[in-house]
């Protein structure tokens, strides 16, 4: 039968262990594109889609695999890879029947792999361990098979060994995706079941919906409802990315594909959701639906020059393609009219801050990331505050709460005291620790959020020589002692650089941030003061000295050409000013304020 020839699956690895590299491969191998087509296809699709307006997003993609004279349709779902998408994860693993598992040969398993196998595991999927990289002289194969044994519990002993890199052995991963991976089930006569693993926004089509048919089918001209909010559509297109979109008369069970009906918002086309017929819905919808809720907030505001508007009309087509972006008008004091910004982790907002930078060409100034604090009030009035400058006054605050996350470091053993300090230093509690095998362990902690955002990744790989990696989730609010710390330039409350910190690191923030404002404020005419404060309190001070003399003055009778370029480098840091109450304060300063040394 038709679902006996089809085979779903994903490739999930710790990063750069190779999946890229290996989905380029399986989609040459099949044929589906030669080399240069694939250079020029696949590669950097964002400024693809930028230069000819089109989308290709290769989120799903059907390969044809020709084995023993019998043709199978295998599709390719990719997936996110970092923590912060865990749940696009998740979603686009319920996609699937299977996953290949790709470890490099010389590195073995790392966190990453363990995160993603756990969420594979916990989908029922078929694991498929592949060993990459063999073609490196560290590769250790025997090893890593055992330690795939060991660590992550599923036989290894039929991995195949392969080089992506140099196209060696990926023959053998076609074949094992064809004999391991299940074929798909489901009743393609049912009520249409099916789930939303990814969307996008395309400026022709209106939102477009990532798909696999879970029951049931879906063509043209059905009116579809969308199970979380009952909303409706109409369809205009189905049909599947071989890379590019592949119209199709019908989409039936066990098909992984996409489907068009004029949703003018990826927020009407949410990841997790199942799309089901008006007129004939399906009983319930599929299990895990769940809201992105974002877990970071920052101000984003327009630097010296830049306009307000611009900024909203960026985030409005940002929005467009990414349901888990929240924005909403704010103002500060400091700043004047900007947005603050909710993003599901770091790598998440650091994403949109470069999109802002690079794709609309906006000066930005971003404030500190912070975490949602959950204040209960005296009065029994229980708050989510994202932004330090909504606290209530001390006298009200009976409670407050931080998120706390769940997390995993997996790090060679010689940085185990390395590590135990960091995460000491961090508020973290040790839950467990596990050896792997005798090279490795994973060190299980608690840590506030608030701390993780911080730059923890940062500390983490410097602290192991890059070895260390990290997987983390919400677990829950935790009582903590917080407090605001207000920072003042030439004696006003500068709100833009408010935070919420633990009482146990008050004063050693407030003392690097007034360092740090000091190095990066360039001397006025008059001394400024800088100050950190808790309540009235002033807790480190700094004093930015008055400007003596011209800064031309230090080049006396020297060349021309090094006047000019002096001078056009002030303009250029001009260009990146804003003007803070009396005082002038380079972007880079609201940047530098985050960093931990
Ligand atoms: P991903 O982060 O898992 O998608 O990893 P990539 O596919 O981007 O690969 C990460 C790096 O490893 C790149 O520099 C690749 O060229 C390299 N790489 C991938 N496969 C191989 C391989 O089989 N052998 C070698 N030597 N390098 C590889
Ligand atoms: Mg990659």
């Amino acid at each position: 039968n038709r679902q006996s020839k089809i085979r779903n699956f994903c490739i999930i690895a710790h990063i750069d262990h190779g999946k890229s590299t290996l989905a380029d491969r399986l989609i040459e191998k099949t044929g589906l594109l030669t080399k240069r087509e694939m250079k020029e296809q696949i590669l950097d699709n964002m400024d693809l889609e930028r230069e000819r307006g089109i989308t290709i997003k290769l989120q799903a993609t059907r390969l044809v695999y020709n084995k023993n004279g019998e043709e199978y349709i295998l599709n390719l779902i990719d997936t996110p890879g970092h923590v912060d998408f865990t749940y696009e994860v998740s979603r686009s693993l319920e996609a699937c029947e299977g996953a290949i598992l790709v470890v490099d040969a010389s590195q073995g398993v790392e966190a990453q792999t363990l995160a993603n196998v756990y969420l594979a595991v916990d989908q029922d999927l078929e694991i498929i361990p592949v060993i990459n990289k063999i073609d490196l002289p560290s590769a250790r194969p025997d090893e890593v098979k055992r330690e795939i044994e060991d660590v992550v519990g599923i036989e290894a002993g039929y991995a195949p060994l392969i080089s992506a890199k140099e196209g060696l052995n990926t023959e053998q991963v076609l074949d094992a995706i064809v004999e391991y991976v299940p074929k798909p089930e489901g009743d393609e006569n049912a009520p249409l079941k099916a789930l939303i693993f990814d969307s996008f926004y395309d400026s022709y089509k209106g939102a477009v919906a990532y798909v696999r048919i879970k029951e049931g089918a879906v063509k043209d001209g059905d009116e579809i409802m969308m199970m979380s909010s009952g909303k409706k559509f109409e369809v205009n297109e189905v049909g599947y990315f071989s890379p590019g979109p592949r119209p199709v008369d019908e989409l039936k069970a066990g098909d992984v594909g996409y489907i068009t009906a004029s949703i003018k918002d990826v927020k009407n086309c949410r990841v997790g959701d199942t799309i089901t017929k008006a007129d004939n819905p399906c009983d319930k919808a599929l299990p895990g639906y769940k809201k992105a809720t974002p877990m970071v907030y920052c101000g984003i505001y327009p630097a010296e020059g830049e306009k307000f508007e611009n900024i909203r009309d960026a985030l409005e087509k940002l929005q467009l393609n990414d349901a888990a972006l929240e924005f909403e008008p704010e103002t500060s004091v400091a700043l004047g009219f900007g947005f603050r910004c909710g993003f599901l982790g770091l790598l998440h907002m650091e994403i949109i801050q470069q999109r802002l930078d690079r794709e609309f060409d906006l000066d930005i100034i971003t404030t500190s990331p912070g975490v949602i604090y959950k204040v209960t009030k005296t009065n029994g009035e229980v708050l989510m505050i994202q932004n330090p400058s909504n606290l209530p006054e001390q006298s009200e605050i009976e409670y407050m709460e931080e998120p706390v996350v769940d997390a995993r470091i997996m790090i060679p053993n010689e940085y185990v005291g390395n590590v135990m300090e960091l995460c000491q230093e961090r508020r973290g509690n040790m839950i467990n620790m596990e050896y792997i095998d005798d090279r490795r362990l994973i060190l299980n902690y608690e840590l506030p959020l608030n701390e993780v955002i911080y730059d923890f990744f940062d500390a983490l790989k410097s602290k192991t020589r890059g070895y260390g990696s990290l997987d983390y989730e919400f677990k829950e609010y935790v009582k903590s002692k917080l407090e605001k710390l207000d920072i003042l330039l030439n004696k006003e409350v500068i709100d833009a650089f408010s935070l919420i910190v633990h009482e146990s690191k008050a004063y050693s923030r407030g003392r690097m941030i007034c360092d740090r404002l000091k190095e990066v404020i360039p001397r006025h005419m008059f001394a400024i003061p800088v100050q950190a404060s808790i309540g009235n309190k002033v807790i480190a001070r700094e004093t930015i000295k008055a400007l003596r003399k011209d800064v031309l003055s230090k080049c006396y009778g020297g060349d021309i050409s090094r006047k000019r370029k002096l001078l056009e480098k002030q303009k250029e840091g001009k260009k990146k000013m804003r003007q803070l109450g009396s005082v002038e304060v380079p972007q880079e300063a609201f940047l530098s304020v985050l960093k931990y040394d």
